[in-house]
């Protein structure tokens, strides 16, 4: 669980996951116990991947499973072959897990601004400050699941020669094969934890058109075994079990009505508000996400005591950006104006796929009477 801004008893929490009920996972389960295969690559995992990558308009030797998003990004880095201690440019402004996953790939986090409209870094700087030699990858962080123009990062990735990962740990629905934000070039990891838009409890998966990079971010799960016993690289263990790919496909096979949920959710909130509160909002109609962010135009902490007053809960899902933590205190830094803003601006709401409208209005008559003090203040 992510710790919010608690101060008094909260009886509407900031998020509260729905997965797939058991009675949907257990025929699955049931092929598991016929089978008697429960991990490395067995039927289900086939499967699970199979239909991921249909849905995401991609061959299923493009996906690779990985235990979770964030062993994933480092995966997705180490198959790049980049030279250990090397500096990986990166956005402040990401959950810390994005620093984590480059930290533990040996690279160096190198933190950059964003751009307070998109979110992203600004692709000219970035290109500035990739031509250094010690800089080795970039990271680029899809914002909470919004569209971004990721043909920009695959343009940037052959200008600059260096290679450019994708973490769109959020961004589970806005790639899919319809959507809004098309599979780039680049390798790109989405998060199937139980508190993204599509959650198995913990997941992973790496997508690349490069089958033959996704063949090498498999092999690194699986020891560096490649058919036989013989290690083929130092890889480890980030295999998928079956338990999960059953969970994955019982979660795929009602994803439409999930997806319907989350959506519905996302409009209440928008019957709900007048126009400049909708504004702030970051959610889009084209896109669901699990999670609903509001840029504020007061201090996001005011509001959430404002709001944790009247029992409702709320959470800065990204806090003041990795900068900020004691992890990443002494890493490499630009100047971080805007993520510093974002990080006191930025307030995530109650978000659940079955919330009633009741809740989204208890909400909204706070933010609507908070929002008149802020704006007259
Ligand atoms: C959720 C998230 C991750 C981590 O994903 P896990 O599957 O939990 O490891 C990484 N980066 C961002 C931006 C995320 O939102």
């Amino acid at each position: 669980m992510v710790e919010g801004y608690v101060s008094a008893v909260i009886d509407l929490p900031f998020a509260r996951s729905k997965l797939v009920s058991a009675d949907r996972i257990i025929p699955y389960l049931r092929r598991i116990d016929a089978s008697r295969w429960y991990s490395n690559n067995g039927p289900l995992c086939v499967s699970f991947q199979e239909r991921l990558a249909t849905f995401w308009g991609l061959k299923a030797e493009s996906v690779a499973l990985t235990t979770n998003a964030t062993v994933g990004i480092t995966l997705a880095l180490n198959a790049h072959g980049i030279k250990p201690g090397l500096r990986c440019l990166m956005p402040s402004w990401t959950f810390v897990a994005s620093a984590a996953a480059v930290t533990a790939a040996h690279l160096l986090p190198s933190f950059v601004d964003v751009l307070p409209d998109t979110w992203c870094p600004d692709p000219d700087h970035l290109e500035q400050l990739a031509k250094e030699p010690d800089v080795g990858a970039i990271l680029i962080v899809v914002p909470f699941g919004a569209p971004v123009d990721l043909s920009v990062w695959d343009a940037l990735a052959a200008r600059v020669g260096k290679p450019v990962i994708i973490d769109a740990a959020a961004a589970f629905d806005t790639l899919r094969h319809d959507g809004p934000m098309p599979v780039p070039a680049c390798t790109t990891v989405v998060s199937l934890h139980a508190t993204k838009v599509f959650g198995v409890g913990e997941g992973g998966v790496v997508l690349s058109r490069d089958t033959e990079l996704a063949e090498r971010v498999r092999l690194l799960t699986r020891f560096g075994f490649n058919g036989g016993r013989e290690a083929m690289c130092p890889g480890g263990n980030a295999k998928l079990s079956e338990y999960t790919a059953a969970v994955g496909l019982a979660g795929l096979d009602e994803w439409s009505d999930t997806r319907a949920d989350w959506l519905n959710t996302g409009a209440l909130y928008h019957q709900a508000l007048p126009q400049p509160i909708r504004d702030t909002l970051w959610m889009g109609p084209s896109w669901a996400t699990s999670t609903l962010s509001l840029r504020w135009p007061g201090r996001a902490s005011t509001l959430a005591s404002a709001l944790a007053s009247k029992g409702i809960g709320s959470v800065a899902w990204w806090g003041q950006g990795c900068h900020a933590q004691k992890a990443y205190a002494g890493s490499r830094a630009e100047p971080l104006p805007v993520t510093t803003q974002l990080g006191q601006s930025v307030l995530g709401l109650p978000f659940m796929r079955d919330m009633s409208t009741q809740d989204v209005e208890r909400v909204s008559a706070v933010l609507i009477e908070e929002w008149a003090k802020t704006c007259t203040d």
